[in-house]
C-alpha cells in the first residue's frame, strides 16, 4: 500500500487553511476508504516563515484533526524552499509525496490518478493545466511567454506545470542531491529522470487570501529560472560579437571605397571602421568571458552527473 504525504507550503494562509484542510482530509480519509493510499498517510503543512497566524491554525488543527502534520521554517525563505523543505522532511517517511499550493488553485481530484500511475511505475507525475480560463490574460501572456523562452534556451520543463506533482520517495532521494541555492524546482525535476507522465486538470481561482506572487516576485522568479538553467545568453553575446566584426569589415569596404571615390571627411574612414571593429572585439571578448563563467558556474552547482535507477549483478 502506497503511503502518501501530501506537502503544502503555507505563507501567510491562515485564510485559505481551514478550507484546505477539510477538503484535504476528505479526500484522505476517501482514498484510504477505498484502499487507494495506505491508512498512515498524511498531510504535512509547511509554515514558510508567516507573520500571520498561519502556525497557530496548523498548530489547532494539528491537536483537532487526524492527518494533519506540521512543519515550521525559521524564517520566510521562499516558495521553493518551502516545499524542498517538506519534501526532504517526509522523504525517509513515504513512498511517494506530492506537493500543492495552500490555496488548491490545482484540482486535487486527479491526485488518485497521480496514486495510480506512480502504481503502474512512474517516479514523477507532473500536474499540467489543460487551460487557463480563470487566469487574467496579461498571467496567461506572460506565463506562456515564459514557457517558450525556457524551451528556447535549453532548460528542461514541461509546459503548464508549476510545482503541482507527485514524487517517488527515490526521486526526492535524486532531488536531494542537487545542491544549488537558486531553487528552480520545475527546471531540476525534469533532469532527475526516471518514468514520468502527467496528469491534466484545469486551475481554478484562488479560494482565499491574495496571491504571494505579485509581478515583480513573478518576474524576478522567471529571470531566476532562466538564470540557473541557461548559460545561452552569454554565447548569444559572443554571436553579437562575432556579427559586429563581420560588420566591421564591411564597413571597412564601404569607407575605402568612399575614401578612394573621395567624397569623405578626413578622418572618417579610419573612426567608423575603429568603432565597428573595437565594439565588435569588446563583445567578442565579454561573450569569451562568459563562457569561462558559465563553466565556473555549472561547476559551482555541483549537480550530480547522473542518478542510477538499478544494477543487476550476476544472477545464476
Ligand atoms: N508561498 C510560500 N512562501 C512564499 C510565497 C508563497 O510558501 O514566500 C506559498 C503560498 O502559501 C502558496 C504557494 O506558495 O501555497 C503558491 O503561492 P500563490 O498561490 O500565492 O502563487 P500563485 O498561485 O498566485 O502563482
Ligand atoms: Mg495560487
Amino acid at each position: 500500500m502506497v503511503r502518501l504525504a501530501i506537502v503544502v507550503p503555507c505563507y501567510n494562509e491562515e485564510e485559505a487553511l481551514p478550507e484546505t484542510v477539510r477538503q484535504l482530509e476528505e479526500l484522505i480519509k476517501d482514498l484510504i476508504k477505498r484502499e487507494c493510499i495506505a491508512s498512515d498517510s498524511f498531510v504535512l503543512y509547511v509554515d514558510d516563515g508567516s507573520r500571520d497566524e498561519t502556525w497557530k491554525t496548523i498548530v489547532k488543527f494539528n491537536k483537532e484533526k487526524d492527518y494533519v502534520q506540521g512543519l515550521k521554517l525559521a524564517g520566510n525563505v521562499g516558495h521553493q524552499n518551502a516545499l524542498l523543505a517538506g519534501l526532504m522532511s517526509v522523504k525517509e517517511e513515504i513512498d511517494a509525496a506530492i506537493s500543492i499550493d495552500a490555496d488548491l488553485q490545482d484540482d486535487i481530484a486527479v491526485i488518485e490518478e497521480m496514486v495510480k500511475k506512480y502504481k503502474e511505475g512512474c517516479d514523477i507525475v507532473y500536474g499540467v493545466r489543460s487551460e487557463r480560463k480563470t487566469d487574467t490574460f496579461f498571467k496567461r501572456f506572460t506565463a506562456q511567454g515564459f514557457y517558450t523562452l525556457m524551451k528556447y534556451l535549453g532548460a528542461k520543463s514541461v509546459y503548464n506545470h508549476a510545482d503541482y506533482r507527485l514524487m517517488s520517495r527515490r526521486a526526492i532521494e535524486g532531488l536531494s542531491q542537487f545542491k544549488e541555492r537558486n531553487l528552480f524546482l520545475r527546471g531540476i525535476v525534469p533532469t532527475i529522470g526516471y518514468r514520468s507522465d502527467c496528469v491534466y486538470y484545469a486551475r481554478k481561482e484562488r479560494m482565499a487570501g491574495e496571491s504571494k506572487y505579485p509581478l515583480k516576485k513573478m518576474l524576478a522568479f522567471a529571470f531566476d529560472g532562466i538564470t540557473s538553467f541557461s548559460i545561452k545568453p552569454m554565447n548569444f553575446i559572443m554571436g553579437v560579437g562575432v556579427l559586429m566584426i563581420f560588420i566591421a569589415i564591411a564597413v571597412a569596404i564601404y569607407a575605402l571605397h568612399s575614401y578612394v571615390t573621395g567624397n569623405v571627411v578626413r578622418g572618417w574612414t579610419t573612426i567608423i571602421w575603429s568603432l565597428w571593429f573595437i565594439g565588435g572585439i569588446l563583445m567578442f571578448s565579454l561573450g569569451l568571458v562568459g563562457q569561462y563563467i558559465g563553466k565556473i558556474y555549472i561547476e559551482v552547482k555541483e549537480r550530480p552527473r547522473y542518478i542510477i535507477e538499478e544494477r543487476i549483478l550476476n544472477d545464476k
